[in-house]
């Protein structure tokens, strides 16, 4: 038994970030995580001679300025190493048109989308302004959804002019900018736009949060960019492992949370974990709850009973997406001449695939050779309560299915593969915890996003909810500023407001 100012459930880089920005200013912290290593969707394993990213394979905000680098600034550690994307990825309709690179130098980017999408150019600015405004609202660290007085206050001083421009598209969709710039039958740039909104967002332009959506757009240039890390994604983790050791935060692997009740006795949270063979109790004023939010329906039961209203709202989330990822690696040499680390196509069979593929020296795999995952949406429903001779026909067809798209992509062998292996909802369920498998957190469509979202301040005092169910959203870039915001909050509840972050 042990008690802490907070106990965080979650060691992905949500929990990870929040712990080390709380330790960092003198809280004491306790991490919990069912897993034996920390990093959950952004984490890695490891197969014969190769490592496998688990999920992220691409970094935004580790520019100046960028939610990560901010943040490793403050707690003084150094960002891992990193090269910039350029392009951020390649994408194919596989409709005989031309493949579409998104370039990260701004004035290639914007040659090329004009080629490409003749008279758009008057939708990319009007993202790139709703963007900039967003930016500066979101560096001054707003809190979203408004739950309280001190929330409002935030909001009012992260508000910048322009916001009360852009903030009349709070109910608008990517498809109304469309509209608006009179490119709503451009077939060509809707398809484009459905594939790498889906990607970032679980929605197509149809449903995107334009707020949302032109941000998403926008990440892949200058001045922000996406990063690939140099030694395995697992490098982001470690270095947020390192602050939290410097600053004496407890992080207990193998913890897996089974129950939070409130303790009237000692009027704080008490977290009930287990390891393979005992039964450990935490006791905490705040807790920080990262995994998704429907977990809670399982292992808050009691309180969860008195507030009707709240657990209704969590029953009733919409049902996120799952990821089927297949991990493999093959000779450099059998691969056709690659132009990008990262591709996005459209597959007749499967829809669309993303991949991303390893650089030459970048500890993934031995010299000579790459490592390629390719990774699909798929429903998570469609993966459970099927027998298990089912299941493994069901799961020995997609990965020979994908291994095939690949193939024809990318002209390789089908002898040439030296690994492969498919991870599915089970799969992800089994690593991360995630009920049934759900990955990336809820689909941002205006009634989902930022005031209209799921808020961090949950009706139980001391419990806070945190990750890519939660504004901004996901990715690692999202769920670390949603770290921060959590911070944020229970430092206020104790007075602690001025800090240079
Ligand atoms: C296939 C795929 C590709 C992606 N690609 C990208 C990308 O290129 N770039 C990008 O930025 N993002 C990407 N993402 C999204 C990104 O990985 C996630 O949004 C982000 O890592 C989520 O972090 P998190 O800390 O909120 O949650 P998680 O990573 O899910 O971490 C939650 C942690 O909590 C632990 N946990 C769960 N339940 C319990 C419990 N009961 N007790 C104790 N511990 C528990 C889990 O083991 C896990 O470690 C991708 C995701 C997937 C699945």
């Amino acid at each position: 038994m042990s008690k802490t100012e907070v106990v965080i459930v979650g060691a992905g880089i949500a929990g990870l970030t929040s712990a080390a920005i709380l330790s960092k200013l003198g809280l004491s912290v306790t991490l919990l995580e069912s897993h034996t290593q920390s990093g959950g969707c952004a984490g890695t394993f490891k197969r014969k001679n190769y490592i496998f990213d688990v999920g992220a394979t691409q970094v935004a905000g580790l520019e100046k300025g960028g939610i990560h680098s901010r943040i490793f600034e403050f707690l003084d550690i150094e960002l891992p190493k990193a090269t910039i994307l350029d392009p951020a990825c390649i994408v194919d309709l596989n409709d005989g048109s031309m493949q579409i690179p998104i370039w990260y130098k701004k004035n290639e980017w914007i040659e090329e989308r004009e080629m490409q999408f003749p008279g758009s150019s008057r939708f990319w600015q009007l993202c790139s302004l709703i963007h900039q405004s967003n930016w500066a609202f979101a560096n001054n660290n707003p809190v979203l959804p408004i739950n309280n007085f001190w929330d409002f206050t935030q909001l009012i001083k992260a508000l910048t002019p322009s916001n009360l421009g852009t903030g009349i598209l709070l109910k608008s969709t990517v498809f109304d900018l469309l509209r608006i710039c009179g490119l709503s039958k451009n077939d060509r740039l809707i398809k484009f736009l459905n594939l790498q909104l889906k990607l970032y967002s679980q929605e197509d332009v149809y449903n995107t949060a334009a707020l949302y959506g032109s941000t998403v757009l926008q990440m892949s240039q200058q001045p922000y960019g996406l990063w690939h890390l140099k030694q395995s994604m697992q490098s982001l983790s470690e270095a947020l492992e390192g602050s939290l050791n410097k600053t004496g935060a407890k992080i207990i692997f193998g913890h897996k949370v089974h129950s939070i009740n409130f303790d009237d006795q000692n009027k704080c949270w008490k977290i009930l974990a287990k390891s393979k063979k005992c039964l450990f109790e935490y006791f905490a004023n705040n807790l920080v709850y990262t995994p998704p939010p429907q977990s809670l329906l399982e292992q808050l039961k009691e309180p969860l009973n008195k507030k009707q209203t709240y657990k209704n709202r969590l029953n009733n989330l919409p049902e996120p997406s799952g990821a089927l990822v297949f991990y493999s690696a093959l000779k450099k040499e059998h691969i056709k001449k690659l132009a990008s680390n990262h591709y996005q196509f459209v597959s007749n069979i499967l829809g669309s695939l993303f991949v991303s593929i390893s650089q030459e020296g970048d500890g993934r795999a031995p010299k000579g050779e790459i490592t390629l995952i390719a990774s699909m949406f798929t429903k998570t429903k469609d993966w459970f309560g099927l027998d298990k001779s089912e299941y493994l026909e069901k799961k020995k067809e997609f990965l020979k299915k994908i291994a095939s798209e690949l193939e024809r992509q990318f002209d390789i062998a089908p002898g040439n593969w030296l690994h492969k292996e498919l991870a599915t909802p089970l799969g992800f369920e089994k690593w991360t915890n995630r009920p049934n498998g759900i990955v990336g957190g809820l689909g941002q469509n205006p009634s989902a996003f930022g005031l209209f979202g799921l808020s961090s301040r949950t009706p139980f005092k001391g419990l806070w909810l945190c990750g890519d169910s939660i504004y901004p959203g996901e990715g690692t870039a999202g769920v670390s500023q949603s770290a921060l915001m959590v911070s944020r909050q229970i430092l206020a509840s104790k007075g602690i407001n001025n800090f240079n972050l």
